[in-house]
């Protein structure tokens, strides 16, 4: 691990000042836990001439009903989001997705604006600067090649947020803060399949909240394959939300995380007001497989994650059609 690079470190209050701050320093970087940025600085991976410490914003802290949704801070940390009342009763997915991340030491700091925006990752990225420096750089960050797609323009590090998935399928609106006011699109948005630059929040723009419309009806669940079940990324993760409608499906909202840049939705359209049988499943499958590019950018290959999310999906579909 490095040192930590020089850095001014600011403590706003309000929004307007965080976003403020943001504006007039081209690289600062926002903080909320710290629990994936200050790991990649400490690898030199980046450096921010100031921190913007998001943690005395009272406006990010809170969970509160407006305009018909549920709006969850940004700044609310995993450990509460997943013992919220409301969460609990409404979105259990959600405080389950939350509990799956990293380790108990690292949801009581952990923010939901930091795991939904936090970096991609890569096994030629998340390596000491030795080691990166010996291997030529990466195309992520100060090099010009991506090794894991040695002839592409583009970087392939993938995204390995746990929540995004289940509140994507739920279809959770992203709340973004600028000096320009505030703006709301769907959580899906936020994201690009890039992996250098995966995120679409402007250079001003502060992730404020996150919207939850009612459940109406839907049922959700959310599972990951990961090395250690204790703390650990996932390598294939998969969430569900599931609306039936007597015999057929009426909704089902199908989104992935660990396998691209980005956590994606998966085209279900295909489905609604079908049973759910082996015919189903088969339709499912082949669409996970059109959306999915697993590729070497972990230390676990490709073929096993992809049969992991297959049938991680199959056994959510099961246990959310027969209600259990
Ligand atoms: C050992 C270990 C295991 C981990 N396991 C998992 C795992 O299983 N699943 C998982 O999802 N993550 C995992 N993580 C990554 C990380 O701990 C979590 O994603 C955590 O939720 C990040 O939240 P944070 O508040 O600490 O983010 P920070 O580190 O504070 O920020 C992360 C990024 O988001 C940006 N950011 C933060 N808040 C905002 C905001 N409001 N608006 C705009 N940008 C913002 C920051 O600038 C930074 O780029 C793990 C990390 C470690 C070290």
């Amino acid at each position: 691990m490095n040192l930590m690079p020089e850095f001014r470190c600011h403590r706003p209050t309000t929004l307007e000042e965080a976003v403020r701050l943001k504006a007039a320093a081209a690289s600062a970087r926002f903080v909320g836990g710290g629990t994936d940025l200050l790991v990649n600085l400490r690898r030199g991976l980046g450096e921010p001439t100031d921190l913007i410490d998001l943690t005395a914003v009272a406006d990010l802290a809170a969970i509160r009903y407006q305009d018909g949704a549920l709006w969850v801070g940004a700044g609310v940390t995993l450990a509460d989001l997943a013992r919220h009342p409301e969460i609990l009763a409404s979105y259990p997915a959600v405080a389950d997705a939350a509990l799956a991340v990293a380790g108990p030491t690292h949801r009581a700091a952990a923010t939901l604006g930091g795991n939904l925006c936090q970096d991609t990752r890569c096994i030629f990225y998340n390596q000491s600067e030795w080691w990166r420096e010996g291997n030529g750089w990466c195309l992520k960050y100060l090099g010009d090649k991506c090794h894991v797609v040695v002839k592409s323009d583009r970087c392939y590090a993938t995204y390995h947020g746990d929540v995004a998935p289940v509140l994507m399928v739920l279809g959770a609106e992203a709340v973004l803060a600028s000096p320009r006011g505030v703006r709301r699109i769907a959580l899906a948005e936020l994201y690009r399949e890039s992996g250098a630059e995966h995120l679409t929040l402007g250079p001003d723009e502060v992730l404020a909240a996150v919207a939850l419309p009612p459940p109406a009806g839907r049922r959700a669940a959310y599972a990951k394959a990961r090395v250690r079940d204790a703390v650990d990324f996932p390598l294939a993760g998969v969430a569900v939300a599931l609306r039936r409608d007597g015999d057929v499906i009426g909704e089902l909202g199908v989104a992935i995380t660990g396998t691209n840049s980005a956590p994606l939705m998966i085209d279900t359209d295909a489905l609604i007001g079908r049973a759910w049988n082996d015919e189903a499943a088969a339709v499912l499958a082949l669409s996970l497989r059109k959306t999915a590019n697993l590729l070497r950018t972990t230390i676990t290959g490709p073929k096993y994650r992809r049969r992991a999310m297959q049938g991680m999906t199959r056994r959510l579909m099961d246990t959310l059609w027969n209600g259990r």
